[in-house]
Protein backbone atom coordinates (compact mmCIF):
# COMPACT_ATOMS: atom_id res chain seq x y z
CA UNK A 1 0.00 0.00 0.00
CA UNK A 2 1.12 3.13 -0.57
CA UNK A 3 0.71 5.44 2.08
CA UNK A 4 -0.50 9.15 1.64
CA UNK A 5 2.28 10.57 -0.48
CA UNK A 6 2.19 14.15 0.92
CA UNK A 7 0.68 14.68 4.18
CA UNK A 8 -0.14 15.23 6.93
CA UNK A 9 0.00 12.13 8.74
CA UNK A 10 2.03 10.54 6.20
CA UNK A 11 5.23 9.14 7.43
CA UNK A 12 7.43 6.93 4.74
CA UNK A 13 5.12 8.97 2.48
CA UNK A 14 8.03 11.55 1.87
CA UNK A 15 9.76 8.40 -0.31
CA UNK A 16 6.75 8.91 -3.25
CA UNK A 17 6.72 12.83 -2.44
CA UNK A 18 7.56 14.38 -5.87
CA UNK A 19 10.77 16.88 -5.67
CA UNK A 20 9.03 20.57 -5.83
CA UNK A 21 11.23 23.20 -4.96
CA UNK A 22 9.55 26.56 -4.58
CA UNK A 23 10.05 28.84 -1.74
CA UNK A 24 8.38 28.64 1.57
CA UNK A 25 6.17 30.72 3.06
CA UNK A 26 7.64 32.96 5.61
CA UNK A 27 6.65 31.35 8.91
CA UNK A 28 3.76 33.58 10.61
CA UNK A 29 3.64 33.68 14.74
CA UNK A 30 1.07 34.39 16.67
CA UNK A 31 -0.82 37.88 15.36
CA UNK A 32 -4.61 38.67 16.54
CA UNK A 33 -7.18 37.94 14.41
CA UNK A 34 -9.99 39.98 16.34
CA UNK A 35 -12.05 38.49 19.70
CA UNK A 36 -8.89 38.05 22.18
CA UNK A 37 -8.11 35.09 19.20
CA UNK A 38 -4.55 34.32 17.58
CA UNK A 39 -3.52 32.14 14.57
CA UNK A 40 -0.35 30.76 14.72
CA UNK A 41 0.02 29.48 11.06
CA UNK A 42 1.34 26.09 10.01
CA UNK A 43 4.33 25.92 7.69
CA UNK A 44 4.49 23.25 4.87
CA UNK A 45 8.21 23.77 3.85
CA UNK A 46 8.59 21.94 0.32
CA UNK A 47 10.11 18.08 1.50
CA UNK A 48 9.02 18.37 4.97
CA UNK A 49 5.63 17.29 6.64
CA UNK A 50 3.29 19.83 7.33
CA UNK A 51 2.31 21.64 10.63
CA UNK A 52 -1.36 22.18 11.06
CA UNK A 53 -2.60 26.00 12.15
CA UNK A 54 -2.88 26.64 15.77
CA UNK A 55 -5.40 28.95 17.69
CA UNK A 56 -5.45 30.50 20.91
CA UNK A 57 -8.32 32.23 22.24
CA UNK A 58 -7.88 34.18 25.57
CA UNK A 59 -10.69 33.85 27.84
CA UNK A 60 -11.23 35.19 31.76
CA UNK A 61 -9.65 32.52 33.06
CA UNK A 62 -6.79 31.71 30.88
CA UNK A 63 -5.81 30.82 27.66
CA UNK A 64 -7.51 28.04 25.22
CA UNK A 65 -5.34 26.36 22.01
CA UNK A 66 -6.44 24.86 19.14
CA UNK A 67 -4.22 22.06 17.98
CA UNK A 68 -0.51 21.48 18.97
CA UNK A 69 1.27 21.09 15.58
CA UNK A 70 4.16 19.14 14.76
CA UNK A 71 7.91 20.07 14.92
CA UNK A 72 9.58 21.99 16.97
CA UNK A 73 9.55 25.19 15.29
CA UNK A 74 5.20 25.19 15.68
CA UNK A 75 5.55 24.47 19.48
CA UNK A 76 8.34 27.22 20.10
CA UNK A 77 5.42 29.30 18.43
CA UNK A 78 3.04 28.37 20.68
CA UNK A 79 4.71 28.70 23.67
CA UNK A 80 5.63 32.21 22.35
CA UNK A 81 2.27 33.01 21.99
CA UNK A 82 0.99 31.63 25.06
CA UNK A 83 3.28 33.44 26.94
CA UNK A 84 2.19 36.89 25.45
CA UNK A 85 -0.56 37.38 27.77
CA UNK A 86 0.69 35.58 30.73
CA UNK A 87 -2.63 33.76 30.85
CA UNK A 88 -2.26 30.33 32.22
CA UNK A 89 -3.16 27.42 29.04
CA UNK A 90 -5.99 25.92 30.74
CA UNK A 91 -7.34 23.43 27.73
CA UNK A 92 -6.36 22.04 24.69
CA UNK A 93 -8.68 21.37 21.92
CA UNK A 94 -7.41 18.74 19.00
CA UNK A 95 -9.61 19.25 15.65
CA UNK A 96 -8.54 15.65 14.60
CA UNK A 97 -5.61 13.44 15.84
CA UNK A 98 -3.53 13.41 12.38
CA UNK A 99 0.31 14.01 13.74
CA UNK A 100 0.47 17.47 12.65
CA UNK A 101 -2.33 18.65 15.01
CA UNK A 102 -1.46 16.51 18.02
CA UNK A 103 2.25 16.60 18.48
CA UNK A 104 2.41 19.13 20.93
CA UNK A 105 0.50 17.51 23.21
CA UNK A 106 2.91 15.90 25.68
CA UNK A 107 5.43 18.98 25.64
CA UNK A 108 2.51 21.26 26.82
CA UNK A 109 1.03 18.69 29.18
CA UNK A 110 4.16 18.63 30.94
CA UNK A 111 4.59 22.15 30.68
CA UNK A 112 1.18 23.05 31.69
CA UNK A 113 0.11 20.47 34.25
CA UNK A 114 -3.52 21.83 34.98
CA UNK A 115 -4.47 21.61 31.31
CA UNK A 116 -7.03 19.54 29.67
CA UNK A 117 -7.18 18.33 26.27
CA UNK A 118 -10.63 17.64 24.60
CA UNK A 119 -10.93 15.44 21.25
CA UNK A 120 -12.91 12.76 19.92
CA UNK A 121 -11.94 9.23 20.92
CA UNK A 122 -11.52 8.67 16.96
CA UNK A 123 -7.53 8.64 17.82
CA UNK A 124 -7.76 5.17 19.75
CA UNK A 125 -8.28 3.54 16.58
CA UNK A 126 -6.05 5.22 14.59
CA UNK A 127 -3.37 4.42 17.05
CA UNK A 128 -4.04 0.58 16.83
CA UNK A 129 -4.45 1.14 13.26
CA UNK A 130 -3.16 3.60 10.64
CA UNK A 131 -0.43 5.11 12.50
CA UNK A 132 0.54 1.18 14.08
CA UNK A 133 0.75 0.77 10.22
CA UNK A 134 2.71 3.66 9.06
CA UNK A 135 4.78 3.66 11.82
CA UNK A 136 6.07 0.47 10.51
CA UNK A 137 6.68 1.28 6.75
CA UNK A 138 8.43 4.28 8.15
CA UNK A 139 10.59 1.97 10.03
CA UNK A 140 11.52 0.32 6.87
CA UNK A 141 11.71 2.97 5.10
CA UNK A 142 14.56 4.43 7.41
CA UNK A 143 16.27 0.97 7.42
CA UNK A 144 16.80 0.42 3.64
CA UNK A 145 18.13 4.36 3.20
CA UNK A 146 15.15 5.01 0.55
CA UNK A 147 14.47 8.34 2.64
CA UNK A 148 15.37 12.18 1.41
CA UNK A 149 17.66 13.46 3.78
CA UNK A 150 15.48 16.05 4.27
CA UNK A 151 12.34 14.15 5.34
CA UNK A 152 14.63 11.72 8.19
CA UNK A 153 13.86 14.62 10.90
CA UNK A 154 10.92 14.86 10.23
CA UNK A 155 9.84 11.09 9.99
CA UNK A 156 12.02 9.98 13.25
CA UNK A 157 10.43 12.64 15.23
CA UNK A 158 6.90 11.53 14.00
CA UNK A 159 7.91 7.56 15.02
CA UNK A 160 9.14 9.02 18.45
CA UNK A 161 5.56 11.10 18.75
CA UNK A 162 4.11 7.56 17.93
CA UNK A 163 5.85 5.61 20.38
CA UNK A 164 4.09 8.15 22.93
CA UNK A 165 0.92 7.72 21.20
CA UNK A 166 -1.15 7.16 24.74
CA UNK A 167 0.03 10.41 25.74
CA UNK A 168 -1.49 11.90 22.58
CA UNK A 169 -4.90 10.75 24.24
CA UNK A 170 -7.64 13.70 25.38
CA UNK A 171 -8.42 14.07 29.06
CA UNK A 172 -12.25 14.59 28.05
CA UNK A 173 -13.52 12.75 24.80
CA UNK A 174 -16.27 14.80 22.88
CA UNK A 175 -17.64 12.43 20.52
CA UNK A 176 -21.03 14.37 20.18
CA UNK A 177 -21.67 18.17 19.83
CA UNK A 178 -21.53 20.54 23.14
CA UNK A 179 -22.09 24.10 24.13
CA UNK A 180 -19.16 24.63 27.03
CA UNK A 181 -17.87 27.66 29.08
CA UNK A 182 -14.44 26.98 28.90
CA UNK A 183 -12.01 29.44 30.56
CA UNK A 184 -14.70 31.67 31.10
CA UNK A 185 -15.70 31.50 27.15
CA UNK A 186 -18.70 30.11 25.42
CA UNK A 187 -17.84 27.78 22.90
CA UNK A 188 -19.79 25.34 20.67
CA UNK A 189 -18.42 22.01 20.00
CA UNK A 190 -19.42 20.47 16.86
CA UNK A 191 -18.46 16.92 15.71
CA UNK A 192 -18.36 15.78 12.43
CA UNK A 193 -18.42 11.90 11.22
CA UNK A 194 -16.51 10.31 8.94
CA UNK A 195 -15.19 13.02 7.56
CA UNK A 196 -11.32 14.23 7.35
CA UNK A 197 -10.83 11.23 10.05
CA UNK A 198 -13.47 8.84 11.48
CA UNK A 199 -14.41 11.80 13.84
CA UNK A 200 -13.58 15.36 14.19
CA UNK A 201 -14.04 17.78 16.09
CA UNK A 202 -14.40 22.01 14.84
CA UNK A 203 -15.69 24.78 16.95
CA UNK A 204 -18.14 27.46 17.01
CA UNK A 205 -17.45 30.74 18.55
CA UNK A 206 -20.48 32.60 18.28
CA UNK A 207 -19.91 35.55 19.60
CA UNK A 208 -17.20 35.91 16.83
CA UNK A 209 -19.01 34.25 14.15
CA UNK A 210 -16.33 32.55 13.11
CA UNK A 211 -15.74 28.72 13.14
CA UNK A 212 -12.06 27.06 14.05
CA UNK A 213 -12.57 23.82 11.67
CA UNK A 214 -9.59 21.78 11.51
CA UNK A 215 -8.44 19.88 8.64
CA UNK A 216 -12.11 20.39 7.30
CA UNK A 217 -10.50 23.14 4.88
CA UNK A 218 -7.10 22.57 4.13
CA UNK A 219 -4.64 24.17 0.74
CA UNK A 220 -3.42 23.54 -1.49
CA UNK A 221 -5.25 20.38 -1.30
CA UNK A 222 -7.65 18.41 0.92
CA UNK A 223 -5.76 16.03 2.98
CA UNK A 224 -7.83 12.98 2.17
CA UNK A 225 -5.67 10.74 3.25
CA UNK A 226 -7.96 9.23 5.97
CA UNK A 227 -11.32 10.84 4.44
CA UNK A 228 -14.48 9.66 3.44
CA UNK A 229 -15.19 12.04 1.07
CA UNK A 230 -19.01 12.35 0.89
CA UNK A 231 -18.86 12.51 4.90
CA UNK A 232 -16.43 15.59 4.63
CA UNK A 233 -18.63 17.46 2.20
CA UNK A 234 -21.34 16.92 4.60
CA UNK A 235 -19.57 18.60 7.10
CA UNK A 236 -18.86 21.52 5.15
CA UNK A 237 -22.97 21.80 4.72
CA UNK A 238 -23.14 21.71 8.30
CA UNK A 239 -19.94 24.74 8.69
CA UNK A 240 -21.70 26.50 6.35
CA UNK A 241 -24.99 26.40 7.70
CA UNK A 242 -23.07 27.58 11.15
CA UNK A 243 -23.74 31.27 11.09
CA UNK A 244 -19.93 31.84 10.71
CA UNK A 245 -18.81 34.42 8.84
CA UNK A 246 -14.62 33.45 9.35
CA UNK A 247 -13.20 30.33 8.68
CA UNK A 248 -9.94 28.77 9.97
CA UNK A 249 -8.62 26.28 8.04
CA UNK A 250 -6.30 24.04 9.13
CA UNK A 251 -4.16 24.56 6.45
CA UNK A 252 -3.77 28.05 4.86
CA UNK A 253 -5.01 31.55 5.52
CA UNK A 254 -8.29 32.40 6.92
CA UNK A 255 -11.21 32.80 5.23
CA UNK A 256 -14.09 35.11 4.72
CA UNK A 257 -17.16 33.12 4.15
CA UNK A 258 -17.46 34.04 0.76
CA UNK A 259 -14.00 32.44 0.33
CA UNK A 260 -15.22 29.33 2.45
CA UNK A 261 -17.80 28.53 0.00
CA UNK A 262 -15.50 29.38 -3.03
CA UNK A 263 -13.50 26.23 -1.43
CA UNK A 264 -16.08 24.12 -0.84
CA UNK A 265 -17.64 24.43 -4.32
CA UNK A 266 -13.90 23.84 -5.45
CA UNK A 267 -13.98 20.38 -3.68
CA UNK A 268 -17.34 19.66 -4.46
CA UNK A 269 -16.43 19.25 -7.99
CA UNK A 270 -13.20 18.07 -7.75
CA UNK A 271 -14.89 14.88 -5.14
CA UNK A 272 -17.50 14.70 -7.50
CA UNK A 273 -15.19 14.48 -11.03
CA UNK A 274 -12.81 11.72 -8.69
CA UNK A 275 -16.65 9.94 -8.63
CA UNK A 276 -17.34 10.34 -12.16
CA UNK A 277 -15.89 8.33 -15.28
CA UNK A 278 -14.02 11.46 -16.56
CA UNK A 279 -10.34 12.03 -16.84
CA UNK A 280 -8.72 12.21 -13.70
CA UNK A 281 -6.32 15.06 -15.24
CA UNK A 282 -9.70 17.07 -15.65
CA UNK A 283 -10.20 16.51 -11.98
CA UNK A 284 -6.83 18.10 -10.70
CA UNK A 285 -7.36 20.96 -13.91
CA UNK A 286 -10.38 21.93 -12.10
CA UNK A 287 -9.45 21.64 -8.60
CA UNK A 288 -6.02 24.16 -9.90
CA UNK A 289 -8.54 26.55 -11.29
CA UNK A 290 -11.12 26.57 -8.32
CA UNK A 291 -8.88 27.00 -5.46
CA UNK A 292 -6.41 29.26 -7.59
CA UNK A 293 -6.19 31.83 -4.89
CA UNK A 294 -4.95 30.06 -2.37
CA UNK A 295 -2.22 27.81 -4.71
CA UNK A 296 -0.72 30.94 -5.91
CA UNK A 297 2.92 29.79 -6.83
CA UNK A 298 2.72 26.21 -5.61
CA UNK A 299 0.47 24.54 -8.72
CA UNK A 300 3.06 21.84 -9.15
CA UNK A 301 2.64 20.57 -5.66
CA UNK A 302 -0.89 21.07 -5.68
CA UNK A 303 -1.72 19.54 -8.64
CA UNK A 304 1.12 16.23 -7.55
CA UNK A 305 -1.22 16.22 -4.70
CA UNK A 306 -4.85 16.30 -6.17
CA UNK A 307 -3.87 13.87 -8.68
CA UNK A 308 -2.49 11.61 -6.14
CA UNK A 309 -5.77 11.97 -4.10
CA UNK A 310 -8.45 12.14 -7.17
CA UNK A 311 -6.58 8.84 -7.78
CA UNK A 312 -7.34 7.35 -4.24
CA UNK A 313 -11.12 8.28 -4.70
CA UNK A 314 -11.33 7.21 -8.14
CA UNK A 315 -9.93 3.51 -6.96
CA UNK A 316 -12.16 3.41 -4.13
CA UNK A 317 -9.44 2.96 -1.80
CA UNK A 318 -11.31 5.78 1.01
CA UNK A 319 -14.51 3.94 0.84
CA UNK A 320 -13.42 1.88 3.93
CA UNK A 321 -13.72 5.26 5.82
CA UNK A 322 -17.14 5.71 5.06
CA UNK A 323 -18.23 2.21 6.61
CA UNK A 324 -15.52 2.79 9.81
ZN1 LIG B 1 -3.46 18.81 9.06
Amino acid sequence: MRWGAFAALALASCTTKPAVETVPAPRTYAHGIGGATFLIGGSFAPGRSPDGNSVILYGPEGSILVDTGRGAEHLTAIRQGLSGLGFPLVAIVNTHWHLDHVSGNPALRAAHPGVKIYGTSAIDGALTGFLATSAAASRRALADGTLPAAARADVEGDLATIARGGELRPDVIVDEPRDMTIAGRPLSLRIAHRAATTRDLWLYDADQKRAIVGDLVTVPAPFLDTACPEGWLKALDDVAASGAEQVVPGHGPIMPIADFHRWRGAFGDFIACARGAGALEGCSAGWLAGASRWIGDDSVRAKAMADYYGGLIRAGKLDGYCTA
